[in-house]
């Protein structure tokens, strides 16, 4: 299984518009974070996790010519945003992109594009093909995968468990049985926003601390804001086995 993150920042990504802050200015590539999102090819299929705001740059980046499914983790807009762009998808590989969340996820979906699923449909919009998933196995071109069921707040979040690799993002509470299902992957990858707390986000610390109970022996954390600080300072502190992601970064497993 190979992975490429496609985004590696939070909602605002980073830079931030108008900001001048030392990590905004920064002239190190780890620093440029675009909104999250994983690519992942598995046996042989080309799967995408969330289409933010800049998907289409994301895609056009890393060169990825064939798309098999998008799986959403949640409804925020800066996972869900770049839907219109499967377009260029549906068009080389003349099908509807199987697109596949839990029931609130597609339901805003419905609402945020309502013109991709309007009776009458312009001509050159996006085609999406809806799959309802809950919390258990499914499968996803013959690709088993198990959802891990977090909270972001009040917003319920899925993770995904492929194999021995398991991607959570936007999440400030896992609960006990769903860290069973996480137990025993050999990579995680885990949303840490900044140092300090948040009302909707693991901070560094409370992700550091998972990665520990958890005991995965290698963790990627995603989903940072400008006030994290600078990726080099950062890496310099982390645990051995912990990194920050940053975007274009590709691991095997
Ligand atoms: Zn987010
Ligand atoms: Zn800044
Ligand atoms: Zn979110």
């Amino acid at each position: 299984m190979k992975v490429t993150f496609l985004g590696t920042g939070t909602s605002q990504g980073v830079p931030v518009i108008a900001c001048d802050c030392e990590v905004c200015q920064s002239l190190d590539y780890r620093d440029k974070r675009k909104r999250t999102s994983i690519h992942i090819q598995v046996d042989g299929k080309s799967i995408v996790f969330d289409t933010g705001p800049d998907f289409r740059e994301q895609m056009l980046r890393e060169r990825i010519n064939h798309l098999d499914a998008v799986i959403y983790t949640h409804e925020h807009k800066d996972h869900t945003a770049g839907l219109d762009d499967v377009r260029s998808y549906n068009f080389k590989q003349d099908m509807d992109m199987p697109v596949y969340g839990r029931k609130p996820v597609l339901e805003q979906i419905k609402r945020e594009f309502a013109y991709i699923f309007a009776v009458n449909k312009y001509p050159g919009i996006p085609k999406v093909e809806l799959h309802e998933i809950e919390n258990k196995p499914f499968q996803v071109e013959g690709i088993d995968i198990q959802p891990v069921d977090v909270l972001h707040y009040k917003l319920p979040v899925f993770g995904y468990r492929i194999k021995d690799f398991t991607y959570i993002t936007d999440v400030n509470y896992i609960p006990d049985e769903e860290k069973e299902k996480i137990k025993g992957s050999k990579v995680l990858v885990l949303s840490a926003l900044q140092k300090n707390s948040h009302l909707s986000h693991f901070n560094l610390e409370q992700a550091v601390a998972m990665v520990r109970e958890l005991e995965i022996p290698q963790a990627y954390f995603i989903h940072m804001g400008h006030r994290m600080g600078l990726h080099r300072d950062i890496e310099e502190e982390l645990p051995e086995g912990m990194e920050l992601a940053y975007d274009g970064l590709q691991i095997e497993l």
